[in-house]
């Protein structure tokens, strides 16, 4: 008997292609799993209505010899990604009604090759937070432990895969809202190099900032999703092929993984966070890795740099929902009384008060105090790193300071919210690829993972040390 929730991609292809299963098997295994939990964990917002012909699309290539690794393997979908004739809400009420007119790159690429969508994933409102506690359809529960967050703001694909409700799922990430809650659920998360992955068909959050990738089982898993999203995208101009890349920056390519001890070691971090991560490191030094301090002063800004840009992005993306030109519309007297009652509505509070930040750091008192600024640090950073990688080959962190908290316990807070994401968010400023992988538990049983960063377009490096780890 073949244990379907344990196969990984390449396994269950196999399995497939030999015959011992089918795609309908894989797949009502899956979508029964992620029906039976969703009561609880409110990883799905909705099943998507192409399920059946996503199938026979599989079958077909199955039975051509047209199947590829990703054909019959069933996905779950952050819902800011647009699949063409599925309500696609971004997890906002002023998107309730959205049908998506088009597929995003990504959805086109996973449909040529026969992957099986099965349904929309809950998130924080346009994938602002950490938790999932800023969505308009209620909280995603950890399943390791359904007193606790899964993390966000893809905590919706987090679950779905944590939950055997799907074998992978695509999220996004502006400043860590794949790596977090993959961290908070024990799943395998990447962040690809900024441009690897087209950003065509995403709602856009902080738009220099975002990018789509792979939530997984295992490293090997996400390597595979990711070469079938990846290349260069003429819908989206910052988008590129690795392969054109000319290698302009002197890169260091050894065993050497650098941590910025001082940045990692701070007031704050959870003492069972330090303690794995020690472990880990000691770990890789077995595997033939040397581990050698580094320091990036400017690191200890990057929080501050992504809550000035970030902001600061958002509040011009957001200028789309006006009532116009999609889902919600209310009128008022006058047009600008249209769009305050409209976003008034359909709006919660954590993106009112982004889009109100963001427009406070970039109107003309402020420009150049705070938004020029926080760009000018940015560029110190990419460079910081930049010279660091001439002796290093990573940069490894934890993923988080904290392991998964309790439901409710940061949400009055947004401040200590945008803490979590000190790890995360300096591979968003400087465009780096960055995955976070699981290592061990805290005392209390919940999922702790390193965090590794490489220089542009290595993915590669990534996942090598990660299969690496992975070896017991
Ligand atoms: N937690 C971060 C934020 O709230 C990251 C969000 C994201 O990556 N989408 O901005």
């Amino acid at each position: 008997m073949i244990d379907i929730y344990t196969l990984t991609i390449e396994k269950a292809h196999e399995e497939i292609k030999s015959g011992r299963l089918t795609v309908r098997d894989l797949v009502s295994a899956y979508l029964t799993k992620a029906q039976e939990k969703n009561s609880d964990i409110n990883a799905y917002l909705r099943f998507y209505s192409s399920i059946e012909k996503d199938i026979a699309t599989a079958e077909e290539l199955f039975a051509s010899g047209k199947a590829t690794l990703l054909t019959g393997i069933p996905f779950a979908i952050k819902d800011n990604i647009l699949v063409e004739g599925e309500i696609a809400t971004g997890g906002s009420k002023i998107l309730e009604n959205y049908t998506a007119v088009y597929n995003a790159t990504v959805i086109s690429k996973l449909k040529a090759e026969g992957a099986i969508l099965l349904g929309a994933t809950n998130l924080d409102e346009f994938a602002m937070g950490g938790s999932t506690e800023n969505s308009a359809y209620g909280v995603t529960k950890n399943p390791r432990d359904t007193s606790k967050v899964a993390g966000g703001s893809s905590g919706g694909s987090a679950a779905a895969v944590a939950m055997d409700g799907a074998l992978a799922a695509l999220g996004s990430d502006t400043g860590g809202s794949i790596r977090q809650p993959a961290s908070f659920v024990g799943i395998v998360g990447l962040k690809p190099t900024y441009g690897s992955v087209s950003r065509f068909g995403i709602m856009a959050m902080g738009s220099s900032l975002d990018q789509i990738g792979p939530f997984a089982k295992t490293v090997r898993d996400a390597e595979i999703v990711f070469e079938c999203i990846r290349g260069k995208d003429t819908k989206d101009a910052t988008s590129w092929d690795s392969s054109e890349i000319e290698k302009v920056y002197t890169k260091a390519e050894n065993k050497k993984i650098g941590v910025p001890f001082d940045f990692v070691r701070r007031k704050g971090i959870h003492q069972d966070v330090l303690a794995d991560f020690e472990k880990t490191l000691e770990d890789l030094k077995g595997k033939g890795y040397e581990i050698v301090d580094v320091s990036l002063p400017y690191l200890h800004h990057a929080l501050s740099v992504y809550y000035i840009l970030m902001f600061a992005e958002v509040s011009s993306n957001l200028a789309r929902y006006d009532g116009i030109r999609f889902g919600l519309s209310r009128k008022g007297e006058t047009g600008i009384a249209s769009y305050g009652a409209t976003r008034a509505e359909g709006f919660g509070p954590e993106v009112r008060r982004r889009a109100l930040l963001g427009t406070y750091v970039l109107s003309h008192g402020y420009y150049d105090a705070y938004y020029n600024k926080a760009l000018a640090v940015r560029e110190k950073i990419k460079q910081e790193f930049l010279s660091t990688f001439e002796n290093v080959s990573l940069i490894a962190t934890p993923a988080s300071p904290v392991p998964a908290f309790r439901i409710g316990e940061k949400a009055k807070d947004p401040l200590s919210m945008y803490l979590e994401d000190i790890f995360t968010v300096p591979a968003n400023i400087a465009g780096l690829p960055s995955i976070s992988i699981p290592t061990g538990n805290t005392q209390e049983g919940l999922p702790l993972s390193i965090l590794f960063t490489a220089p542009h377009f290595c993915e590669d490096r990534l996942f090598a040390v990660g299969k690496d780890l992975e070896q017991k």
